[in-house]
């Protein structure tokens, strides 16, 4: 059965792209618009791993981790977050919200493999 990842993003061409990738790499791909939409998909369905965008209206990337650190998921997705050269200073605060991995903006399917790779997924 394919992994399901859902790719969170307030840019719709950046959820495009990813899903287009995700989906030569095999994965299932669902979309949330910001931190609450994939809180509330995450609490319905857990994916496998979630793509999080960092600076997003509603419920930003760093409230969402905390938000879903708090849920009682039996098991967690594993999240790789996305961040730009100028959000690097973000990462430590991330990883230490839960997130268990990241990739720079704009990646391409070569680097997002190899994130997923570290996470366990692909
Ligand atoms: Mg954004």
């Amino acid at each position: 059965m394919s992994k399901k990842c859902l790719v969170v993003d307030d840019s719709k061409v950046i959820r495009k792209v990813a899903r287009h990738i995700l989906e030569t790499l095999d994965f299932t791909v669902d979309e949330a618009v910001d931190g609450r939409d994939a809180l509330d998909q995450c609490l319905q369905t857990p994916p496998d791993v979630v793509l999080l965008d960092w600076n997003m209206p509603v419920m930003s990337g760093m409230e969402f981790l905390r938000a879903l650190r708090q849920s009682d998921l039996p098991v967690r997705p594993k999240v790789v977050f996305c961040t730009t050269e100028n959000g690097m200073g973000h990462i430590r605060a991330a990883i230490e919200a839960g997130a268990d991995e990241y990739v720079m903006k704009p990646f391409d399917r070569e680097t997002l493999e190899s994130k997923l790779q570290i996470v366990g997924l692909a």
